[in-house]
C-alpha cells in the first residue's frame, strides 16, 4: 500500500487558550501540548479531539492513516463479510423464483482491488479529517528519547508536555515449525489468490470471522480451535447455537486440536501435522491466535513506563502510564480491543487533558458487541453463566426459530434470541442474539439496556411486524430461572 500522505502544517484553532482542568498547563518549553503515537482509532480520535479544543498536537504514524480498524481490520473484513453473503443470496433466491442456473463466477481480484481501493480513500479521509483539525502529521516510526522526547526514523525529535501511546497490537502466531509458511490477517486482505480450501486457527473473532469469510467465498474451510466450541466469554448458549449453525453453512468445525507443523511442498500447497500426529494437505492457513501488544523498538526504556505481565501497557483509571502524562489507550493497553472502545478511551483522555469539565469515565460493563461470521452474533451485557454468579434469581427468555426470509428460500439457518432479567427489580442485564442482522439489532437494544430498561419496558414497546427483532418485545415466559438462589 502507498505510504499515507503527510500533513504540511499545524494549527492551532485557539492559540490564546490555556488549559487549568485535569491535564497539564501549556508550556511554552514544548514543541507540542501532546505528541500521539498511532494513528489507529483511538490516536486519531484523541489527536483530533486535543487538536480542537486548541491543544498543538502531532500524530506520528509508522504505517497506515486509521490503523488496523481501518487497513487489516474491521473495515476490509466487513467488505468480505459483505461479498461473502452474497453465495447464499444467490442460492436462497431460487426459492423466490430466480433462475440461478449457474452460480455466478467469483473473482478475488476484484474483490480485492476494490477493497484496497475503498482503504485508500479512507486513509485520505482520515488525513482530511486530522488535518482539518489542526493536527499535524509526521509520517514515520516514533520511539521515546525521554520521557518528553519522541524521535521519528531516528532522526527528527519531538518533545511533547504530553504524549500518547496509541501503537495498538500485532498478530501472535503459535511457534511451530514452518509456522513461516502461515499467515495471519495482516496478510489475508491482500492474498494474490484465494485457495482453495484453507485452514483457519482459533476459536476467536478472527477465527470464526474469517471461517465464515472464506466459506462464503466458496473456500472449503476447515476451523481448528484448541477448545470447543468457538468464542470462549461469550454466553455458552450463544457459543454452542453459532457453532452449529456456522457447520450448517458449511465450515469444518475440528476442536481440541493444535497444529504441530507446517510444511511447504513443491507444488506450493502446505503440509500440516496435528498434535495428534494426523496429517493433511491445506492451500493456506490462517493464524487467529490473538494479538500482543505492539511496544517493539518504541524505546520504552528509556522512560519510566511499565508493562503488564502480558506486555500491554500498564495505564490507570486515567489511562496514565506510571510517568502521568505518558498515557496509553486501546488495543496496547490490553483491556477491550474494540475499535469505539479505543475511540471512547480517546475521547476521555483529551477532555481529561484539555476540557474545562472533567469526564465521565468510559463504561467497561455493557459494552456491546458484534461477531461477523455467518450467522451474525452480537451480545450486550452479561452472560447468563456471569449473570447466574452474580445475581440470586436470573430470569433467562430464550428463543429459536427460523426467521422468515428462510422460509421460501429453503435456507435451513436460525436464529437465536435472548434476555436476561434480575427477578427482584425486572431490569434486563443482557441480551443476546445469533441470526442476520444481530449487530444492527443489538446496537439499537444496547441503548435501552445501558439506560436501565426493564423487561416491563420491553413489553409495553409495539413490535415492528413481520421483523425478527420484534421476538425482542414478545417474549413473555422465561424459559428458566437460573441463579445463586435458585
Ligand atoms: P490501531 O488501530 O492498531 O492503531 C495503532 C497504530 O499505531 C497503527 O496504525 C500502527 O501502524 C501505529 N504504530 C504502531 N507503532 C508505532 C510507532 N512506534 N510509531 C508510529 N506509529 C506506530 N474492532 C471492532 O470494534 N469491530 C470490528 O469489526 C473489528 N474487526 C477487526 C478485524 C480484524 C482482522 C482485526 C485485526 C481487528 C478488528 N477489530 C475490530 C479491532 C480493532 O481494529 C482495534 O480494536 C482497533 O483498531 C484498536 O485501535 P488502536 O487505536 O488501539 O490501535
Ligand atoms: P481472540 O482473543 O478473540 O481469539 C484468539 C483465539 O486464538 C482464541 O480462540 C484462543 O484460544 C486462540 N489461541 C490463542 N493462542 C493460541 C495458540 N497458541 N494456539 C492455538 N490457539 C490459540 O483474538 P483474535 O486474534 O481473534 O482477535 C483479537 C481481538 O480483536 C479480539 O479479541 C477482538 O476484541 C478484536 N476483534 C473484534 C472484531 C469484532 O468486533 N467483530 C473482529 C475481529 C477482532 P482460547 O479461546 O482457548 O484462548
Amino acid at each position: 500500500m502507498a505510504p499515507a500522505p503527510v500533513g504540511t502544517f499545524h494549527r492551532r484553532p485557539h492559540p490564546s487558550l490555556s488549559f487549568t482542568s485535569l491535564g497539564s498547563p501549556m508550556s511554552a518549553s514544548y514543541d507540542y501540548d501532546l505528541v500521539v503515537i498511532g494513528a489507529g482509532s483511538g490516536g486519531v480520535r484523541a489527536a483530533r479531539m486535543s487538536a480542537s479544543r486548541g491543544a498543538k498536537v502531532a500524530v506520528i504514524e509508522s504505517r497506515y492513516l486509521g490503523g488496523t480498524c481501518v487497513n487489516v481490520g474491521c473495515v476490509p473484513k466487513k467488505l468480505f463479510v459483505y461479498a461473502s453473503e452474497y453465495r447464499q443470496a444467490f442460492d436462497d433466491a431460487q426459492g423466490y423464483g430466480y433462475r440461478v442456473d449457474n452460480m455466478p463466477s467469483f473473482d478475488w481480484a476484484t474483490l480485492r482491488d476494490n477493497k484496497t481501493a475503498e482503504i485508500e480513500r479512507l486513509n485520505t479521509v482520515y488525513d482530511g479529517l486530522l488535518s482539518r483539525a489542526g493536527v499535524e502529521i509526521i509520517n514515520g516510526h516514533g520511539r521515546f528519547v525521554d520521557n518528553n522526547t519522541v524521535e521519528v526514523n531516528g532522526e527528527k525529535r519531538l518533545t511533547a508536555k504530553n504524549i500518547l501511546i496509541a501503537t495498538g497490537t500485532w498478530p501472535s502466531k503459535p511457534n511451530i515449525p514452518g509456522a513461516e509458511h502461515s499467515i495471519t490477517s495482516n496478510e489475508v486482505f491482500y492474498l494474490d489468490q484465494l485457495p482453495d480450501d484453507a485452514i483457519v486457527v482459533g476459536g476467536g473473532y478472527i477465527a470464526v470471522e474469517f471461517a465464515g469469510i472464506f466459506t462464503g467465498l466458496g473456500v472449503s474451510t476447515h476451523l481448528v480451535y484448541r477448545g470447543e466450541p468457538v468464542l470462549r466469554g461469550f454466553d455458552e448458549e450463544v457459543r454452542h447455537f453459532v457453532s452449529a449453525e456456522m457447520a450448517k453453512a458449511g465450515v469444518d468445525l475440528q476442536y481440541n486440536r493444535n497444529l504441530a507443523s507446517i510444511k511447504k511442498l513443491d507444488n506450493g500447497r502446505l503440509r500440516v501435522t496435528y498434535d495428534d500426529g494426523a496429517e493433511v494437505e491445506t492451500g493456506l492457513v490462517l493464524f487467529a491466535t490473538g494479538r500482543d501488544a505492539l511496544v517493539d523498538n518504541l524505546g520504552l526504556e528509556n522512560t519510566g513506563v511499565t508493562l503488564q505481565k502480558n506486555g500491554f501497557i500498564q495505564v490507570d483509571e486515567h489511562y496514565r502510564t506510571e510517568i502521568p502524562h505518558i498515557r496509553a489507550l486501546g488495543d496496547v493497553i490490553g483491556r477491550v480491543p474494540l475499535t469505539p472502545v479505543a475511540i471512547a478511551e480517546g475521547m476521555f483522555i483529551s477532555a481529561d487533558l484539555f476540557a474545562d469539565q472533567a469526564p465521565a469515565p468510559v463504561n467497561y460493563e455493557q459494552i456491546p458487541t458484534a461477531v461477523f461470521c455467518q450467522p451474525n452474533v452480537a451480545t450486550v451485557g452479561l452472560t447468563e453463566e456471569a449473570a447466574a454468579e452474580r445475581f440470586d434469581r436470573v430470569e433467562v427468555y430464550s428463543t429459536q426459530f427460523r426467521a422468515m426470509r428462510n422460509t421460501l428460500s429453503g435456507n435451513a439457518g436460525r436464529t437465536l434470541m435472548k434476555m436476561l432479567v434480575e427477578a427482584e427489580s425486572q431490569q434486563v442485564i443482557g441480551l443476546h442474539m445469533v441470526g442476520d442482522d444481530a449487530g444492527e439489532i443489538v446496537q439499537g437494544l444496547a441503548v435501552a439496556i445501558i439506560a436501565g430498561a426493564t423487561k416491563a419496558d420491553f413489553d409495553r414497546t409495539i413490535g415492528i411486524h413481520p421483523t425478527s427483532a420484534e421476538e425482542f418485545v414478545t417474549m413473555r415466559e422465561p424459559s428458566r430461572v437460573v441463579g445463586q438462589a435458585v
